[in-house]
């Protein structure tokens, strides 16, 4: 008998895991492990997700045209070279997708966002993992790992999970040098809450480059993460080819007119980001007064670092998970913890836990 079978390369995948979110025995456990919103969303934005209710039995625009708009209208783009997504994962999968295949080579950096390797993988195609340089992207080591075969070069800037970035200088070193074959994506998920006075997202590049492409997400800032709802901004080249392979109502009904109120409340937005960058700078305080590594961060979480021993990272975490705060252990980096801001009450909760921890 001959049972189905997958590609051999997907066989050999392990399934991705989130960050947790139950602990046994805690009721409502504090989630610091997601890089989700504590601040929450725009009202209106909520309000106008309630009011689709009635309207659910119909399909979505297929082609997110009002919110293309939105979106071009508040950081005045061409609305034509943006496409809308669920979440910005499906444009980063999508990419990979339509690029790359068995024999291609995907350049990132060893220490960033989950989706690129396994996304690579999915396809067959050869994943390059680039050493990170002061935990951001390294130019140079990306540069000499491109060969005859690499299709795709994906820098999240700010990255996930170290917090650090790449200034705009160094992404236009990067696309000066790169063949105009492969296409470089900027993956923007934070580039709301970026302060550093030397970063872009990447619009600026998308505008004279033909091989460039910037996602961006409702699910960090913006705080809508449950809609699911990305957007990138593209050569017309790429979210042309892009646009043949997705699929057709990727954004759901509700999606489209909360992220419209969400783009348009630029005030509420404009909060959203000082309370991010008002707990960011308090977190890492708190964990450099503990003698703790902190890498400095452009994100809405803190990647911090243990010592080895009794005190490790690992102990750390259970003793949190214990308590019921939720913290994210990431397997490539043992020695560090990643912890999203929380609340007010959750960022001192943790940091009066940690102090519990070290005994300090
Ligand atoms: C959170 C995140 C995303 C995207 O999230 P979506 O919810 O799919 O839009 C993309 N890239 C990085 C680096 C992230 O941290």
């Amino acid at each position: 008998m001959t049972l189905p079978k997958a590609h051999e390369w997907i066989q050999e995948m392990a399934p991705y895991v989130p960050g947790r979110s139950t602990v046994e025995g805690i009721t409502e456990p504090v989630k610091l492990s997601s890089n989700e919103s504590a601040f929450g969303a725009s009202p209106k934005a909520l309000e106008a997700f309630k009011a689709t209710a009635g309207t659910l039995m119909r399909y979505p625009d297929a082609n997110s045209e009002a919110l293309r708009e939105a979106i071009a209208d508040i950081h005045k783009l061409d609305a034509d070279k943006i496409m809308c997504g669920a979440g910005s994962d499906e444009l980063l999968t999508l990419l990979i997708h339509t690029f790359a295949g068995p024999g291609d080579e995907v350049i990132y950096s060893q220490y960033g966002f989950m989706v690129y390797p396994v996304q690579t993988r999915a396809v067959g195609a050869t994943g390059i993992a680039v050493p990170n340089k002061n935990w951001a992207a390294d130019i140079d080591g990306i540069l000499d790992a491109v060969t005859e075969d690499t299709k795709l070069v994906f820098i999240d800037n700010p990255n996930n999970p170290t917090g650090a970035y790449n200034t705009w200088a160094e992404i236009e070193r990067l696309h000066a040098a790169l063949p105009e074959s492969v296409v470089l994506v900027l993956d923007a998920a934070y580039a709301e809450c970026v302060t550093a006075q030397d970063y872009q997202a990447g619009e600026a590049l998308v505008e004279r480059a033909n091989n460039v492409i910037m996602t961006r997400t409702f699910s960090k800032m913006y705080a809508l993460a449950g809609l699911r709802v990305g957007w990138a901004y593209g050569a017309p080249g790429i979210i042309d080819v892009i646009g043949r392979v997705r699929m057709p109502f990727n954004v759901c009904v509700p999606g489209h007119p909360a992220a419209i109120e969400a783009v348009r409340d630029q005030n509420h937005l404009r909060a959203s980001v000082a309370f991010n960058t008002k707990w960011r700078l308090w977190l890492a305080d708190q964990l450099r007064a503990l003698d703790l590594g902190v890498i400095d961060s452009q994100t809405n979480f803190i990647l911090v670092e243990f010592p080895k021993g009794d005190k490790c990272a690992l102990a750390c975490n259970e003793f949190l998970t214990s308590r019921g705060y939720l913290v994210r252990a990431l397997p490539p980096l043992p020695d560090h913890l990643r912890i999203s801001l929380g609340t007010a009450e959750q960022n001192q909760g943790v940091i009066a836990l940690i102090k519990e921890f070290l005994g300090s």
